[in-house]
C-alpha cells in the first residue's frame, strides 16, 4: 500500500497541483453557512433513521451538513447541496425515532452519521438534546470542536464517547482528503487534545486505504509533538461506485476491490 517515498499510495506529488480551486475553502465559514441551511430553530435536517452493523450494532440517525467535502464521503452529494434533501426534526422527534428502533432491534448504542453533528452552537445544542436517548458515540471530524474549546469542554459533563475522524497525516494530505484549506489541519487534533484533557473517552480514527502505514506513522508523530498519546483506530473504505468516482475525479488512484 505504501509508496517507496514514505507517501501512501494514491497521493503522488504531481497530483498535489490538481486540486480543484473551488475545493480549497475555509471550512469554518462553510460550517457556519451549512448550519444556517440545516438548522431551523432547534430542528436539524436528517434523511434516514436505521439500525446498522457498525460497533456490533448501533442505531443511526443519518443527518445532512458538513464543513468538509471528503474525497471518500459516501454522503457527498447531500453534503455538497444540503438544501436539496432531508427534513427537519426536533431533538425529541430524533430521540423518539432512535429509541423506537432500539427497542425493536434490541440495540443500546446510538450515533449520528452521514454528516458532522457539530457545525456551530445551534447544532451543538440540538445534539445535547439528542444525547439522552442512550449511550452515544459522537462521530465528528473535530473541526468546530477544535475551533470552539468551550463546546468541547461541555461534552465532558456527558456520558458520551467521541470518535474524531482525522482527514490527513499532514497539511497537504488534509487538503487533498477534506477539500478544506491546509491551515485547518490542526483543529481536529486540538479538539482531540481538549477532550482527552477533560477526561472524555475520545480517540482518533483514520482511513487505512488512504493513510497506509506511513501516513498513520506520520500522524502519530504529529500527535506526539502536540502531547497527544492515544490509540489510533483504522477504518477501511466503503467502495461504493459514487465514492470511487469522486476519488478518481480528485486524483486518488484506488482499486475497486476492498
Ligand atoms: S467529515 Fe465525514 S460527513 Fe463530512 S465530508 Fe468527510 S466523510 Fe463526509
Amino acid at each position: 500500500m505504501d509508496s517507496p517515498h514514505g507517501m501512501p499510495q494514491g497521493l503522488a506529488q504531481d497530483m498535489l497541483q490538481d486540486m480543484p480551486q473551488d475545493l480549497l475553502f475555509n471550512p469554518l465559514i462553510r460550517a457556519e453557512n451549512t448550519e444556517a441551511v440545516v438548522m431551523k430553530g432547534m430542528k436539524r435536517k436528517y434523511y434516514r433513521f436505521r439500525a446498522s452493523r457498525h460497533y456490533g450494532g448501533i442505531v443511526t440517525a443519518d443527518a445532512i451538513g458538513c464543513p468538509f467535502l471528503c474525497v471518500y464521503c459516501w454522503n457527498y452529494g447531500r453534503n455538497e447541496n444540503p438544501a436539496k434533501s432531508g427534513e427537519f426534526y426536533a431533538p425529541g422527534e430524533v430521540v423518539e425515532r432512535l429509541t423506537s428502533i432500539a427497542h425493536r432491534k434490541g440495540i443500546r448504542l446510538f450515533r449520528i452519521s452521514g454528516a458532522e453533528p457539530v457545525l456551530g452552537p445551534a447544532s451543538f445544542d440540538h445534539l445535547l438534546e439528542v444525547l439522552p436517548a442512550g449511550r452515544f458515540i459522537i462521530e465528528t471530524n473535530g473541526l468546530v470542536l477544535g475551533a470552539r474549546p468551550d463546546l468541547a469542554g461541555r461534552l465532558a459533563a456527558l456520558n458520551a464517547s467521541v470518535r474524531i475522524s482525522i482527514k490527513g497525516w499532514d497539511e497537504v494530505s488534509f487538503e487533498r482528503i477534506s477539500g478544506a484549506r491546509r491551515e485547518f489541519f490542526r483543529y481536529p487534533l486540538i479538539a482531540l487534545k481538549t477532550l482527552l484533557s477533560a477526561g472524555v473517552d475520545a480517540w482518533p480514527a483514520v482511513m487505512g486505504d488512504l493513510f497506509g502505514a506511513n501516513g498513520t506513522k506520520c500522524l502519530a508523530a504529529r500527535m506526539d509533538e502536540m502531547g497527544i498519546r492515544t490509540r489510533i483506530e483504522t477504518e477501511y473504505l466503503e467502495r461504493y461506485p459514487s465514492v470511487l468516482s469522486t476519488m478518481r475525479k480528485r486524483g486518488w488512484e484506488i482499486s475497486g476491490k476492498g
